[in-house]
């Protein structure tokens, strides 16, 4: 059958239905008629008052694009087919001087994009049929406005013509007449102003674009209403691929090749005198899910004047209390409940009251806030419209995040100075600080403060804690602010370009702004949108509601329901006692990765430092003796909060020179003290120590000595970090605990190393349960972070009890750049031109997801009951979850304030995979 373009819905001459659905449901409908267009046809068939029209279809709009902007062959017999129709079943004409029929052009696309695209309306004036509109409305006044915003419109929107010259126009007609609103003009005043809109036209469109409108190679407003037809729905087409559309598709991560429909329709005025109005509502309230009509409606206006905010509106609930639009009110009121009825969901509806006959121009399911999503998705379950699963599924994962972080007031006025990426949600403010001790400081005076540097490093620790956001100039979204920021919860932007940061002058300039801020100027950064503002915003904060919790209860309960698909877990990745504690708050079944690096920072990192410089081995074993105490007691404080729960332990992962201090810093001491002509003998230590720290640099050292090979060659630091955990697992054990530590060991390439290290693993454990006296099982297994890992899974396998996947590294080494280095450098532009389509680092990469296959495969074979999670970043991205699941994984580890988010959105993967959510009876 050849491809139908043309849909066309509402009712015929005698009053029947004779709309044509694109699919089984408004879902299907959606991706071919668009939202508007696939909800339209689902509103005449429920029986509810639509103007008649018809839609083009999605894929219309991608064939004339991809063709270079030119109509496949017959789509435009088939338009004059339906408008003819339309025509018909109006009984009345385009252009018609006696009775004109009057149409609208919107655009509306599968999903919807808010004013992204075009619309156009009034089409099918002219100037003949504005004198038969007159006739028919015997208003004259009506029929000029009608024209005139018709010719603005399409001027602008179909022409491309400067919108201001028409405000200016109209600007200078009140101002000729001595008034002050458009509503005090007269019939002759908006008719002098269509001949003026026409001039504008006729010198201001590019008739070499335009022939069309130039026949004789003059320009005029084109009087042909077919002509005015095509062009317009050529321009809604065309505004598919505006910047603003291209701008917002990529912000909400919505496909290029979908399209947008063309809705043509029957125009219907809310401008028609006193028993007209047009209103826009939502069945319940969208930012705080009461159920309450909510919406605002206009008396003799039409619909852009709602949405304008140029004239106050009334409440939506006042309507029936206006005389004259109370029946039509009463009907509207009665449509609410029929379309939650039907859809049963909360509704988005676009109306207009024509001479007291109400008319619906559009229905979508509302959006909302995450308050409201989750209010809104309980009361439907109570009121038994859906079931506990259908709620799980109307919450988006990432909405949550809105709950989890203090944000701003929304009704604040803001100054935004400058824009970085939001690389941590949330909001902070504080005084600008440029150093850690500065951000020590002002916390120790209980004076919040922003961390302004140009990127951290772990010696930021301290002040990264102390202060209430972080902001950088550089670095991207994964770079070490920021993922520290999230694993801590705290808003960060990163990557601000304009910021000229003069550490040592204690000062930060504002390129291009002329906005210099020194240290104690208050700014405020908000982490979910990357705005920089000057002063102070107000804080609200965070409302973690009885709601969240319920739905996140019936997420659990669906993860965990062995009946229906694989049980699977959500752990947490975190490195010591408090951030274990919220993640159990915040519902965590247990630690994915305790990067065991992080409990060597602050002033733990002399220790280390003096263990990797040690000179003699009495120095060494002192250092060691040292950590092993510290460790002991962090993991002791772990194993307590997760009592019960599994907690994998990493051990050491990162290259030492992290510990050490950076040579270049020391080389620069060196050259002082050189200079000031310090003593031999102290130059001659300095020159030693810069030497050693040198032994210790490598050029490549996410490629170098990290990972298990730190082990294998300092088998000493293994054996330590094991007697701490097992130490601390005996202990627990004895005061009656129930300790349930894992040990995991990174970087692992190849089987030889796990077999090696694994050895050396359990004869630690059990040499410290035979002298504790206590029996101790603790499983041992091994990051895949590496391609060689994970295509040989079979053989790794053998030797793991558990498989997690290190999808940063890995990623970093399937593809071959470093995380670091490339996300701010490249990958923005490669997102830019489709080379890659998620960001990897953020979002499983389809290349890395394939080695996940792989290895998950091969570690069952070889080991069927290995347990595989995931403790990347990734395991804390939705999208990622669900390939997560649909690979088979046990469980995914996230940071703790995503754990309510992979909560349900492991919850929805699992409906998704097992057949959708159960329905109601
Ligand atoms: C990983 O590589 O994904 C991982 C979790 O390890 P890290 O980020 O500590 O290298
Ligand atoms: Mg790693």
């Amino acid at each position: 059958m050849a491809e139908k373009h043309v849909y066309r819905f509402g009712n015929d001459e005698n009053g029947n239905n004779v709309t044509e659905v694109a699919g089984a449901s408004v879902n299907e409908a959606k991706w071919i008629t668009g939202g508007k267009g696939a909800n339209l046809a689902e509103m005449a068939n429920i029986g509810l008052p639509v103007p008649p029209g018809f839609s083009i279809t999605c894929q219309t709009c991608v064939a004339y694009a991809t063709h270079n902007n030119t109509w496949p062959a017959g789509v435009l017999d088939e338009i004059d087919v339906a408008r003819k129709d339309l025509e018909r079943r109006m009984g009345k004409k385009l252009g018609d001087p006696q009775d004109p029929l009057l149409v609208s052009v919107r655009s509306g696309a599968p999903f919807s994009m808010p004013g992204m695209m075009d619309t156009v309306l009034n089409l099918g004036l002219n100037d003949v049929s504005v004198q038969g509109l007159i006739k028919q409305t015997n208003n004259e006044r009506f029929a000029w406005d009608s024209y005139r915003r018709f010719v603005q419109m399409f001027s602008n929107v179909v022409m491309g013509i400067d919108g201001d010259l028409f405000e200016e126009a109209i600007n200078e007609k009140k101002e000729e007449k001595g008034v002050r609103l458009d509503t005090e003009l007269n019939a002759e005043d908006l008719k002098d102003l269509t001949q003026t809109f026409k001039s504008i036209f006729a010198k201001n469109v590019d008739s070499q674009a335009h022939p069309e409108v130039a026949p004789d190679g003059k320009a005029s407003f084109p009087q042909d209403p077919y002509l005015q037809l095509r062009l317009a729905e050529q321009a809604v087409f065309g505004s598919w691929m505006n910047e603003r559309a291209c701008i917002y598709r990529k912000q909400n991560k919505i496909d290029d090749n979908l399209g947008t429909a063309v809705n043509v329709q029957v125009m219907v005025f809310g401008n028609k005198g006193e028993t007209s109005a047009t209103g826009v509502a939502f069945t319940r309230n969208p930012a705080d899910g009461t159920n309450e009509r909510y919406g605002d409606f206009l008396i003799n206006a039409q619909g852009e004047d709602v949405v304008a905010g140029i004239r106050n509106t009334e409440p939506i609930a006042d309507l029936v209390k206006v005389p004259a639009l109370k029946e039509a009110g009463k009907e509207l009121f009665h449509v609410f409940e029929i379309l939650e009825d039907h859809y049963a969901d909360m509704m988005d509806i676009e109306f207009t009251i024509e001479q007291g006959k109400l008319w619906m121009l559009q229905t979508r399911v509302g959006k909302r806030t995450a308050l409201s999503a989750l209010r809104v998705a309980i009361q439907m379950v109570d009121e038994g419209r859906i079931t506990r699963e259908q709620a799980i599924m109307r919450v988006a994962p990432e909405q949550l995040d809105q709950l989890l972080h203090p944000q701003f007031d929304p009704k604040a006025k803001v100054d935004v100075i400058a824009k970085g990426m939001n690389a941590s949600p949330g909001a902070a403010v504080g005084a600008v600080v440029f150093s850690s001790d500065a951000a020590v400081h002002y916390h120790n005076i209980e004076k919040p403060c922003i961390l302004v540097r140009w990127e951290t490093t772990p010696d930021d620790l301290r002040g990264m804690v102390a202060a209430e956001g972080i902001l950088t100039s550089h670095g991207g979204k994964t770079s070490h602010a920021a993922v520290i920021a999230r694993g801590m919860g705290a808003p960060c932007v990163c990557g601000a370009e304009a910021l000229r940061i003069d550490a040592k002058a204690k000062q930060v300039e504002i390129s291009g702004t002329g906005v210099v801020l020194h240290e104690g100027d208050i700014i405020s950064i908000n982490g979910t949108t990357g705005d920089i503002i000057l002063g102070e915003v107000p804080l609200t904060r965070p409302e973690l509601t009885g709601d969240l919790e319920t739905i996140l209860e019936w997420a659990d309960d669906v993860r965990r329901d062995a009946s229906r698909g694989r049980i699977f877990g959500v752990r947490t990745n975190a490195d010591n006692p408090a951030d274990a504690q919220l993640s159990v708050d915040f519902g965590a079944d247990g630690i994915g990765l305790d990067r065991t690096e992080h409990m060597f920072l602050g002033e733990r990192k002399q220790i280390i430092q003096s263990f990797i410089l040690a000179e003699s081995d009495g120095a060494k074993q002192q250092a060691l003796g040292q950590l092993l105490r510290v460790q002991t007691e962090d993991f002791v404080g772990m194993f307590k909060a997760m009592d019960g729960r599994n907690v994998i332990v990493r051990l050491l992962d990162p290259p030492l020179h992290e510990f050490l201090d950076d040579p270049r810093a020391v080389a620069v001491q060196l050259a002082h003290a050189e200079a000031r002509g310090e003593h031999d003998t102290t130059l001659k230590a300095m020159r030693a120590h810069l030497a050693r720290l040198d032994s210790f640099q490598e050029a490549n050292p996410m490629l170098g000595l990290r990972g298990c090979r730190l082990g294998i060659v300092y088998p000493e630091l293994n054996d330590m970090q094991v007697r701490a955990i097992a130490g601390a697992a005996a202990r627990l054990k004895k005061e009656g605990f129930n300790p349930c530590p894992e040990i995991m060991v990174p970087l692992i390439s190849t089987v030889e190393e796990l077999k090696l290290v694994r050895s050396q693993i359990e004869d630690v454990v059990e040499a410290v349960a035979e002298s504790e006296g206590v029996e101790l099982h603790i499983p041992v297994g091994c990051m895949i972070e590496l391609p060689r890992a994970a295509v040989t899974a079979d053989e790794i396998g053998k030797y793991a009890d558990f498989f997690s996947f290190g999808t940063n590294d890995l990623t970093q080494t399937v593809f071959g750049f470093s995380r670091d280095d490339v996300e701010s450098a490249f990958i923005p532009q490669y997102l830019n031109k489709k080379i890659l389509k998620s960001n990897p680092f953020e979002t499983l990469d389809s290349g890395v997801a394939k080695l996940v296959d792989v290895a998950v495969k091969g570690g069952h074979q070889a080991n069927p009951t290995i347990v595989c999670g995931v403790c990347g970043e990734t395991g804390g991205d939705p999208q990622s979850i669900q390939m997560y699941y649909d690979l088979g994984l046990d469980y995914v580890s996230c940071s703790p304030y995503r754990v309510p988010i992979a909560r349900l959105a492991g919850a929805q993967a699992k409906i998704n995979s097992n057949g959708g959510p159960a329905q109601v009876k």
